[in-house]
């Protein structure tokens, strides 16, 4: 990486999974109104669901996720729960088409067959899913089980997702996560053995004691399992926000320069693999559902990253969960007990959100297509007079040769893509008004 582009680097930007981002949320959304929004739907709106597993056996030291440490005795009260939350939010809705069902966490394998199977049924009872549903799984390899391999796919489930991250021991010591390239290659065998053939893993960059061979290493190992997608995102070390991460060690985190440089790596050897290139961080094969999307320019841009499906409105449930409709953003509270106590008292479990303006929407729709496309035409919008602000914070980055600027059209070249992030955050009205904490750019 050019010296002169450290700086841009190193700068903070959220990583765009909802517009505004959730450091934004207040409490001026809770139940009641949340309960208004989901009547709001109509009859031939489309759904998905998002299910939050926030328990693990053990806590990784990099992790962001909201996620508790369990030994398991808590996780039968947690399904009641979650059912009762079912119901209540299942009978508060205007629509039950469901498109895309998504469970993550946390560890949604650390559920049994049994209780994965109780709180399925209990999905299927409320909701009609559609033929072609988007189901999907995220999956600790470590916990896989015939068993339970065979209770997903005998569920519907088409996608699992494994949490991969590096395959070298030394990274691994270092980041709380030892699981050798063998307990891996035999999660996927036993998912293949079942049926689930369908298989994303999650990489990362960035990471402590992470070289650029180590991490051209977790890539050869995990090309040769051939995961349909492959998602690289880079470590964010916030450990203002996630104490956890007070156990890395920061000297040993790469540098901008370096961070630059593996990702960069990442994408030509991925790319060399027969890898399409997926906005900011995604892989797939050409032949993959989100490879097609990204080449229409009909990708989306959720809390599960880039997905292939749309749909009208995301309903979240489990604690943290966020839920998206049209009138805006609202996410359930996030520590298991006071979850808990408000769906026992009868009430939808909403602590905080946001209600979307107008500008909100047009905002956050060039964001997306930034994220997704790697540009965006101002043009529906109004045109570059609208965002005059965002086109002068955009100025430096295109004497950087960061983004392009042709008249209506922004673009990030394919080559700096890494830095579509800053591009986004020129649009965003609330970044500018509120200096918020967020990763590094890169
Ligand atoms: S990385 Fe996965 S397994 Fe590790 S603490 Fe986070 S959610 Fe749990």
């Amino acid at each position: 990486m050019d010296p002169h582009l450290i700086p841009y680097a190193e700068r903070q930007a959220p990583r765009y999974t909802s517009y505004p981002s959730a450091p934004h949320f207040d409490a001026s959304v809770d139940g009641a109104l949340y309960s208004g929004w989901l009547g709001a739907l109509n009859e031939t709106s489309t759904l998905s669901l998002y299910l939050h597993v926030p328990f693990c056996r053990q806590l990784c030291s990099y992790c962001g996720c909201n996620t508790f440490l369990t030994r398991g005795r808590d996780i039968p009260d947690f399904v009641t729960s979650m059912m009762m939350e079912i119901d209540l939010a299942a009978s508060a809705l205007g629509s039950h088409n469901v498109v895309e069902l998504h469970w993550g966490g946390g560890t949604p394998n650390i559920l049994s067959s049994a209780e994965f199977s109780l709180i399925k049924r209990h999905i299927d009872f409320w909701f009609d899913l559609a033929p072609n549903l988007a189901h999907a799984i995220e999956l600790d390899p470590r916990y896989v089980t015939p068993e339970l391999a065979e209770t997903y796919v005998a569920a519907g489930v088409n996608r699992a997702s494994l949490g991969v991250q590096d395959f070298n021991a030394h990274v691994q010591t270092a980041i709380g996560r030892v699981q050798p390239f063998e307990q891996v290659r035999d999660a996927v065998r036993t998912l293949r053995c079942a049926g689930l053939d369908n298989l994303s893993f999650d990489l990362m960059y960035g990471l402590p004691s992470q070289s650029c061979a180590d991490l051209a290493n977790s890539i050869k190992l995990a090309a040769k399992l051939k995961p349909n997608r492959i998602s690289l995102f880079g470590y964010a070390h916030v450990p203002w926000f996630k104490r956890r991460q007070r156990l890395i060690d920061a000297d040993a985190l790469p540098g901008a320069d370096e961070r630059f440089e593996q990702a960069e790596l990442a994408r030509r050897m991925l790319g060399d693999l027969g890898y399409e290139s997926i906005g900011l961080d995604h892989f797939a094969r050409p032949d993959d559902a989100l490879a097609a999307a990204a080449r229409a320019h009909d990708l989306s841009r959720n809390f599960q990253g880039y997905v292939a499906t749309h749909s009208d409105a995301i309903i979240g449930f489990g604690p943290s969960a966020i839920s998206h409709l049209p009138q805006g953003y609202a996410q359930n509270i996030a520590t298991v007990g006071a979850w808990r106590r408000a769906i026992e008292f009868g009430h939808l479990p909403i602590q905080r959100g946001h209600v979307q303006s107008a500008d909100d929407a047009r905002r956050g729709a060039i964001i997306e297509a930034i994220m997704c496309d790697l540009e965006v035409d101002l043009g529906p919008w109004g045109g570059r007079t609208v965002f005059a602000d965002a086109l002068e914070t955009l100025a430096p980055l295109a004497a950087e040769g960061l983004v392009e600027i042709d008249g209506d059209i922004i673009r990030v070249p394919a080559t700096m893509r890494q830095f579509c992030r800053l591009a986004a955050m020129a649009f965003d009205a609330y970044a500018a008004k509120a200096a918020t904490n967020h990763s590094r750019a890169i």
